[in-house]
């Protein structure tokens, strides 16, 4: 119950985020990808880590790429 995950964003370890494929995000990191005041230089950091995820991802699902478009 109190294992630490250790957030993909900012590598603070807590355990009240969410897991996005696979990839632990804090409750912190969480509340600023949602939040529409961020500032922006913060917000191309966070985008650039979502990027890298969602890479890993096409990666796996690349054999059925059909229809998938972002
Ligand atoms: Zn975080």
């Amino acid at each position: 119950m109190d294992e630490r995950l250790q957030c993909h964003l900012c590598n603070k370890e807590d355990n009240e985020g969410i897991i996005i494929l696979n990839k632990y995000i804090c409750r912190e990191c969480e509340l600023e990808i949602i939040s529409p005041s961020v500032d922006e230089l913060k917000y191309e950091v966070i985008k650039r880590s979502i990027k890298d995820i969602w890479k890993g991802v096409f990666i796996n699902i690349n054999v059925n790429s059909n229809g998938i478009s972002f």
